[in-house]
């Protein structure tokens, strides 16, 4: 059977080898860490560094086509396997989204609204910030992710003190936008230029992590969520994308839409698709590189989606201890994902559940009897 490759073993990488197996694919990953959750479910691992010269060559001659599903991959590992291999989506590409700079310049001229901003790249920049940023949230342009690498500053003197703690440059910083809710939009895109998309996401977030997901976007208008779609794959055919894309948005309290940030693979908010769509961000994934058919998903429940984090595995004393499953799968139209992470850590994310059923309404309330049963508050 031909091979796929992935770079990156977390969770996204283990959904997609479960995908791409099913399709009668073999996987190899390649990802340094030895316990790497894609590695575990797929036929291969390599275990090197991403940028290591001889695993790369490893990975192009075993595979037909490669992907990745670590956003922090160096694009510079992507442009080195394209030379002898479709690799979905590309270094290019991959690299815009690891910029915060680089990517609101990009949905601008997309013409996709994103916050007011300023880029800085030195501490004699601080003082001359527009006024009109603050209060904002000062965001390191690369390597962030669940709300790591970004504090919230209300005054001058209080970036200051942001810009001497996260030591890295450049920092993005945003105007601190006065939100409604939290949606996002997940694109596929074949190198052909065929392009799908799945139905709005509506997202909250606990934290800076992702909490809850829930579909159809129960609290936004058609209008809008047929905006959102369209900006997204505007931004994917600007990028001449070929992979799955997700794109985050705001909703603002005046209505208005703007684009948070985007990732160059399948995202948290779409893992409800494996379980109440006929076509998973995961199966889009391994269509869009390998040239199978691209068709539009459907989604054929309504749902609600529960991340799972580390904090559940330890009780109020600290110890460690494992979740009430057996509970938990007595609830009607219950879908329990565990990523097989062998270390739990407050803040990690170690499986999700996904609650399909007839009604948004009866979603929400199944996903409600579940934080109750692992107590977590509700939604
Ligand atoms: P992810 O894990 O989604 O990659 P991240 O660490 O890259 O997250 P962001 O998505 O930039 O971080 O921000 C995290 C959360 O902080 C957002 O989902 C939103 O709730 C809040 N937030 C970020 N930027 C702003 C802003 N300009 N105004 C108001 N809230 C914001
Ligand atoms: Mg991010
Ligand atoms: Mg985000």
């Amino acid at each position: 059977p031909a091979a796929v490759g992935v770079m990156g073993g977390g969770q996204l990488g283990r959904m997609f080898v479960h995908a791409a197996q099913t399709l009668g694919f073999e996987v190899v990953v390649l990802d340094p860490d030895a316990n790497s959750p894609a590695g575990a479910a797929a036929q291969t691992q390599i275990q090197t560094a991403y940028l290591d010269a001889g695993g790369l060559a490893e990975l192009a001659r075993r595979c037909v086509a490669i992907t990745t599903e670590f956003e922090n991959v160096p694009a510079e590992a992507l442009k080195t396997l394209a030379q002898q291999r479709p690799v979905a989506p590309s270094g290019e590409a991959v690299a815009v989204c690891q910029d915060r700079a680089a990517e609101k310049a990009h949905f601008a001229g997309c013409g996709v609204p994103c916050a007011p901003y300023a880029v800085i790249a030195m501490a004699e920049q601080l003082a001359a910030v527009d006024e009109a940023l603050l209060p904002g949230i000062l965001k390191t342009a690369r390597l962030g992710y669940d709300g790591k690498g970004q504090v919230r500053v209300r005054s001058r003197a209080e970036l200051e003190q942001a810009w001497a703690e996260l030591k890295q440059a450049p920092c993005v910083l945003e105007q601190m936008l006065p939100l409604e809710r939290e949606i996002s939009v997940i694109v596929a895109r074949s190198a052909a230029g065929e392009i799908v998309h799945f139905p709005v996401q509506q997202n909250l977030h606990r934290d800076g992590i992702l909490a809850l997901t829930q579909v159809p976007a129960p609290d936004v208008s058609a209008a809008l969520q047929q905006e959102a779609v369209a900006c997204a794959r505007r931004i994917a055919e600007s990028l001449n994308y070929v992979g799955v894309l997700c794109v985050e948005f705001f909703v603002l309290r005046d209505g208005r839409l703007v684009a948070n940030e985007m990732a160059p693979r399948p995202h948290n908010s779409g893992h409800y698709s494996i379980d109440a769509c006929d076509l998973s961000q995961f199966d889009c994934q391994l269509r869009a590189m390998t040239g199978l058919p691209l068709v539009q998903p459907r989604l054929h429940s309504p749902c609600a989606m529960v991340n799972l984090l580390g904090d559940l595995w330890f009780d109020d004393q600290g110890r460690q201890r494992t979740p009430a499953w057996d509970q938990l799968l007595a609830l009607p139209g219950v879908h329990l994902h565990l990523y097989g992470k062998t270390e739990a850590r407050a803040g990690r994310k170690m499986g999700h559940l996904t609650l399909t059923a007839a009604t948004a309404e009866q979603a929400l309330a199944t996903a409600n009897r579940a934080a109750a049963l692992l107590g977590l508050p509700g939604f």
